[in-house]
């Protein structure tokens, strides 16, 4: 079950250098996250194995479960949060989490602030970005960034790097990582996640710094 990992990896890992260089941009500037969520820990330690270092998952109980073993294990491996985060679960989630991409209301940048204060530990933190502004789908709009930015930067200090976006199944994504981008632009930000399985490459040609990619790694989730 684990055996096409590696040759997976390697195939993503080719497709977003060409992807890079297609765009006149150097691939060593893409970070993969290899999104693992659904997939047992001995796919995690197979793509490990193959030299993944960077993991993203969306579920706190679920990264629970699989990472801290792996983590200790593995001191350099890097785990991105990058589903939905209730404010009950923002103890774990800075307690585990090198990176969380899902600050997306004013409640959890505040619960996030203290809980950083608590603990002593800061994870980066990505801002996500409702770009289709869909009723269903987490994110501040684009025209609540300015604000957010400043709440969560400026006033609670928060170590905001960068913009994260899932835009909408339907449709073109290209428009919505050019948004993305212009709105990370204007507030300094470097970083960019944005991309998946299906639209990476597209994503990489927009700008992207962070690729989300779990399908085309560890094969359909069940
Ligand atoms: C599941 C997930 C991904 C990975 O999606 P694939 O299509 O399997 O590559 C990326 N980003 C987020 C936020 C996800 O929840």
């Amino acid at each position: 079950m684990t055996g096409h990992i590696a040759e997976n990896l390697r195939a993503v890992g080719a497709a977003i250098a060409s992807a890079a260089r297609a765009a006149d941009r150097d691939p060593a500037a893409i970070t993969l996250i290899a999104v693992s969520k659904t997939h047992p820990a001995e796919a995690v330690a197979a793509a490990i194995a193959a030299g993944q270092m960077v993991f993203g998952e969306n579920r706190v109980q679920e990264a629970q479960a699989k990472f801290p073993a792996l983590k200790s294990a593995h001191p350099a491996l890097e785990l991105h949060l990058i589903g939905p985060l209730q404010t009950n679960k923002v103890k774990e989630a800075v307690a585990l989490a090198d990176v969380i991409q899902s600050l997306d209301r004013p409640k959890l940048a505040e619960a996030l602030a203290a809980e950083m204060a608590k603990q002593n530990r800061r994870p980066r933190l990505f801002i996500q970005v409702n770009t289709g502004e869909e009723p269903q789908k987490a994110g501040i709009h684009p025209g609540d960034v300015d604000g957010f930015v400043m709440l969560c930067r400026d006033q609670l200090k928060l170590p905001v790097t960068g913009l994260m976006c899932i835009p909408p199944v339907d449709q073109h994504p290209a428009p919505h990582f050019a948004l993305l981008r212009k709105l990370a632009a204007r507030h300094g930000f470097a970083q960019l996640s944005m991309g998946m399985s299906s639209d990476f490459e597209t994503a990489i040609q927009c700008g992207a710094t962070h690729v989300r990619i779990g399908t085309a790694i560890f094969g359909k989730r069940g």
